[in-house]
């Protein structure tokens, strides 16, 4: 999928990249950020509403043309892949549920949020790794920030309840004044604020709604709203402030005549099945009872031409989604529109995602500002996983291993003395940055940010 020019920058990127567990170098007081998602906002959503906020929000800062989230295009993974900067296979939250093969368990979206070892499975997310390097953090509604991570929680940590109602605009502005005094009256350094909209009347109403439209409108005087309190609590010089999400939504053809369902294929039977996680959205996944596998195989591979279904070590590398032990062993996604259906028809929203990141629908917005980033710059496309490598270069502190690349976001931040506040006192000793540990020049990991957006046009 990826162009010879990328992969020369991603050599030049891993020869580059400072050693692992290099020691962090930190003077002085530094800039907070604050990450807030509003979940399934669709790259284009502003492009039919006015949002007046938002493009101030670009005007004076970054705005990316759009973020191609990790696959699959769900909401718990495709979040965790924001605060870990794996793609999804090496970070383990490979679905919205829960679920166990031999237990036959499966549980939905809201309950698996507090399922710890689905998240706590060998990757530590920023707020635990920004912790141990002495800062504090916060977690408001963000998926993966309300369960321990190696024995350690999230400073402060707010999880909606199981009835939450997610469109509450008096609520959002609560929730904002909330994270707003964490880091005014607690010093937080990071905080993540988790907004449910405008996912749920995407999926409800459809993506071209009037309803859908309304919703962007309600986000937009959010942002409006959050500018003014960051203004307000005297945090505009020293906070960094990224607006983005984790996938789009699209139009499910509910009334198509070839509608994927699994109840119709002629030479399939659940009968050959030991477990089956289904019926959410063009996802799915499958574990054929012992010495069935092949024959479920056959049965489906050319059940349905919107229909993709392979044995895990066949799914395709470029999606980094299959090569996970919690993967079964056939898996399958469907094509734009089309959900797949398993023993009766249980989905009926008119807006969906799940599917191939490479879609347009699934695409989504990044847009960031604050002292450290320039203004008025607008950047070409990139991968969801390059979000992480940031926050880490923003917050001052080594990452963990990641997929991410160091300098690849890189061109969208001013000059290096404008990442701390205190300007000149970033420098260290021996010429190195506080934020990269190591002495590699800027110039050369700025080149090779540029490489990495202009490779990812295409
Ligand atoms: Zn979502």
């Amino acid at each position: 999928m990826r162009c010879p020019a990328i992969l020369l920058t991603v050599a030049l990127a891993t020869l580059l990249a400072p050693g692992a567990g290099a020691p962090v170098h930190r003077q002085g007081s530094r800039h907070k950020l604050l990450l807030v998602s509003f979940d399934g906002f669709r790259w284009n959503y502003d492009q039919d509403v006015d949002t007046p906020n938002l493009d101030a929000m670009a005007r004076d800062g970054v705005k990316a043309r759009y973020m191609t989230p990790a696959f699959v295009t769900m909401t718990s993974p495709c979040h965790f892949t924001l605060v870990t900067g794996k793609y999804i296979e090496n970070h383990g939250v490979v679905h919205n549920m829960y679920y166990s093969t031999t237990s036959k368990v499966k549980l939905p979206y809201h309950a698996t949020l507090g399922v710890q070892r689905w998240w706590d499975n060998g990757s530590v997310p920023i707020w635990i790794t920004a912790q141990r390097q002495g800062l504090k953090t916060g977690s408001f509604f963000y998926p993966g920030g309300n369960v321990t991570y190696q024995g350690v929680a999230v400073t402060r940590s707010r999880k909606e309840g199981v009835l939450h109602n997610y469109k509450n605009e008096t609520e959002w502005r609560a929730n904002v004044d909330t994270v707003m005094a964490w880091f005014t009256e607690e010093d937080l350094d990071l905080v993540t604020l988790y907004f449910g909209e405008p996912d749920s009347t995407g999926h409800k109403y459809g993506p071209e709604s009037r309803e859908r439209k309304e919703m962007v409108q309600q986000v937009d005087r959010t942002v409006g709203y959050l500018r003014e309190r960051i203004a307000h609590s005297h945090l505009t010089d020293s906070l960094n402030l990224i607006v983005t999400s984790d996938h789009g939504m699209t139009t499910v053809n509910k009334r198509a005549g070839d509608l994927v369902e699994f109840h119709k294929f002629p030479n399939f039977t659940f009968q050959d099945i030991e477990f089956e996680l289904l019926d959410y959205g063009p996802n799915g996944m499958l574990l054929p009872k012992d010495g069935r596998l092949e024959k479920v195989y056959n049965a489906l591979k050319d059940a349905h031409p919107k229909l993709h279904v392979y044995k895990q070590e066949e799914f395709p590398e470029a999606f980094h989604y299959a090569n996970n032990p919690r993967i079964t062993p056939l898996l399958m996604y469907s094509d734009l529109g089309y959900v797949i259906h398993g023993r009766v028809n249980v989905q009926f929203n008119n807006g969906e995602h799940g599917f191939d990141n490479n879609d347009m629908d699934m695409k989504t917005i990044f847009r960031a500002v604050g002292p450290s980033f320039q203004v008025g710059l607008e950047v070409e496309p990139f991968e969801s996983i390059h979000v992480y490598e940031l926050m880490c270069q923003l917050l001052g502190i080594v990452p963990e291993a990641n997929d991410g690349h160091p300098g690849a976001l890189r061109p969208m931040l001013r000059t290096e003395s404008a990442l701390l506040p205190d300007g000149g006192s970033a420098l260290l000793p021996d010429g190195g940055s506080a934020l990269l540990p190591s002495s590699q020049p800027l110039l050369m990991m700025g080149l090779l940010g540029t490489m990495i957006l202009l490779s990812e046009v295409a």
